[in-house]
C-alpha cells in the first residue's frame, strides 16, 4: 500500500486548513525535537483497532466513538478524562446491550486539538482576527498575539496527549472498568425522575449480569468484565504534528501513526489530491473519513481506492454527516456505490456536525432531538439498502455542561450560557450522551 509513499510527499501538494507558521526556524525545531519522542500509540494496537473495525464492517461489534470538539489545554484534568471516560463505558454496556455484539470504543482524545474552520478570520466589533484553529495551533483568546500560530504548542499537546493516553490506560485496566462498576452509575441515572423510560432496560442488564454472577461469570474469572480495549483519536488536520510522529512498525516494516490508534480525514480537507488524503493513505492505522452533503460519488470512489487499495475490513470508516433530514438525500447514493465497488468499509454515523443551529441567545448549539432523528435517518437508510449501520459519533463530554438543547434533564435556550464551556462546538453532557445511548439501544433492538 504504502509502496512509493514516503511520510512527507504532502508537502508537495495542495493544502487547506493549515496554519502559515511565520517563524519557520521555530517550526523546524519543534519537529526535530517530535520527531525523537516516543509515539504515543503502537503499531499493535492499531492493527487490532484496525481488526475490530473489520469486525464493525461486518456486522459484528459496533463502534462507539466520542469525546470533546477540541481538547483544549485549559481544560486538561484528571476529572474531565475520567469522567468522559466513564460516560462512555457506561454508554458501551447499554450499546451492548441493545446491539448484542461488542462496542468498540475509540475516544476523541489524546490528540484532538487542531480544527478546521468556516472562515479564516473572526470577527467581534470592529476587529478582525484570524480564527481560532484549535489549541495545538494558537489560542482561544481574542488577541492579535494569541490568534499567532506557534509551534510550541505542538510540544504541549504531545505532552498532555501522553499523560492523557496514561491515565486511560490506567483506567481501563485498573479496576475503574468493573462492568458492575459502570452498570452501577447507570442505575443512579435511571433510577432519577424523568428517566423513567430508561428504568426497564437498565433493569434488564442488572438481570443479565446478576444473571452471569450466579453462573460464576464475574471480573475475576473473566478479564472482560474487569477491564476494557479503549483506543484513541482525533482528526489528522495538523500534518507536520502528525509526520514528525510517524514512525515505521518493526513488525510489518511499514509506516504508522504514532499519535494516535485511529485519525480521520475532516469534511473539509478530503479533496482526493489534496495533503491530507496524501499522508494519510500512507500510514497503517484505521482511517476515519467525514462524509458530507457536498461529498460526490465520484469523489468517494477515488477516495476508497486511494485510502484502502487493498479493500482490507477495518481500514476504512466512513463517517456519515449530513445534518437530520439530509441523510436520505445522500446516503443511499453512497451506499450504493461503495456497494457496487464491493468495497469493505465500516459506516457510521456523526449526527453532531450537521445539526448545528445558533440560538435565539446567540450560543451555537445542538437541539438534542435533531442529533436522534439523523441517527434515525441513518439506520433507516441502512435497513433499506440491507447494509449495515456500525456505529456512532459523538461529541460529548462527561461533565454537566450546557451546550446542546433537549434531553430529559432539559437544557433550555436560556441555560446554555449557565455552562457553556466548549473550546469549539457544542457537546452532549453526561446524561444527554447516556440518554442517546439508550435511545440508540433500542433502535439497535428493534
Ligand atoms: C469534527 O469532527 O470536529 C469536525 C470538524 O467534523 P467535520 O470535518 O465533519 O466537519
Ligand atoms: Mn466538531
Amino acid at each position: 500500500m504504502t509502496k512509493g509513499w514516503n511520510k512527507s510527499d504532502w508537502r508537495a501538494l495542495p493544502r487547506v486548513q493549515m496554519p502559515d507558521y511565520p517563524d519557520r526556524d521555530a517550526l523546524n525545531a519543534v519537529e526535530g525535537q517530535l520527531a525523537k519522542f516516543p509515539p504515543l500509540v503502537f503499531a499493535g494496537e492499531a492493527r487490532r483497532l484496525k481488526r475490530k473495525l473489520g469486525e464493525v464492517a461486518e456486522g459484528r461489534a459496533f463502534l462507539l466513538q466520542g469525546g470533546d470538539c477540541a481538547e483544549s489545554f485549559a481544560e486538561f484534568s484528571a476529572d474531565n478524562i475520567r469522567d468522559t471516560f466513564k460516560v462512555m463505558l457506561q454508554m458501551a454496556v447499554v450499546l451492548t446491550y441493545g446491539a448484542k455484539v461488542p462496542v468498540v470504543k475509540v475516544g476523541r482524545m489524546a490528540g484532538q486539538f487542531a480544527k478546521p474552520r468556516s472562515a479564516p478570520m473572526e470577527k467581534q466589533g470592529d476587529v478582525e482576527l484570524p480564527s481560532y484553529r484549535g489549541d495545538i495551533i494558537n489560542g482561544f483568546d481574542f488577541t492579535p498575539e494569541a490568534r499567532i500560530p506557534d509551534p510550541a504548542r505542538m510540544l504541549q499537546a504531545y505532552t498532555q496527549a501522553a499523560a492523557t493516553l496514561n491515565l486511560l490506560r490506567a483506567f481501563s485496566t485498573g479496576g475503574f472498568a468493573d462492568i458492575h462498576r459502570v452498570h452501577s452509575w447507570t442505575l443512579g441515572f435511571a433510577e432519577s425522575d424523568k428517566a423513567e423510560r430508561y428504568r426497564e432496560l437498565s433493569n434488564r442488564i442488572s438481570d443479565a449480569l446478576d444473571f452471569m454472577t450466579a453462573a460464576g461469570v464475574n471480573g475475576e474469572t473473566n478479564k472482560a468484565l474487569s477491564t476494557v480495549d479503549f483506543y484513541t483519536s482525533h482528526e489528522a488536520l495538523l500534518l507536520e504534528y502528525e509526520e514528525a510522529l510517524c514512525r515505521i512498525d518493526s513488525t510489518s516494516g511499514l509506516p504508522v501513526a504514532g499519535s494516535g490508534h485511529m485519525i480521520w480525514i475532516g469534511d473539509r480537507t478530503r479533496q482526493p489530491d489534496g495533503a491530507h488524503v496524501e499522508f494519510c493513505r500512507g500510514v497503517q492505522n484505521p482511517v476515519g473519513l467525514k462524509c458530507g452533503p457536498s461529498l460526490t460519488t465520484d469523489d468517494l470512489r477515488v477516495l476508497i481506492e486511494k485510502l484502502n487499495p487493498e479493500n482490507e475490513a477495518g481500514r476504512l470508516t466512513l463517517i456519515a454527516r449530513f445534518g437530520a433530514g439530509k441523510v436520505g438525500d445522500h446516503l443511499p447514493r453512497l451506499v450504493r456505490a461503495v456497494e457496487e465497488m464491493g468495497a469493505k468499509v465500516a459506516w457510521t454515523c456523526d449526527p453532531m456536525h450537521g445539526n448545528v443551529i445558533k440560538s435565539d441567545s446567540g450560543y451555537k448549539t445542538r437541539p438534542f432531538d435533531r442529533i436522534l432523528s439523523e441517527v434515525r435517518e441513518f439506520f433507516a437508510v441502512h435497513n433499506a439498502e440491507g447494509t449495515i449501520p456500525g456505529g456512532v459519533h459523538f461529541e460529548m463530554t462527561g461533565r454537566d455542561v450546557t451546550e446542546c438543547t433537549g434531553g430529559v434533564r432539559a437544557v433550555t435556550d436560556e441555560n446554555l450560557s449557565l455552562r457553556y464551556h466548549t473550546a469549539c462546538d457544542p457537546r452532549l453532557n453526561a446524561s444527554q450522551s447516556l440518554e442517546l445511548a439508550f435511545l440508540v439501544a433500542e433502535e439497535l433492538s428493534s
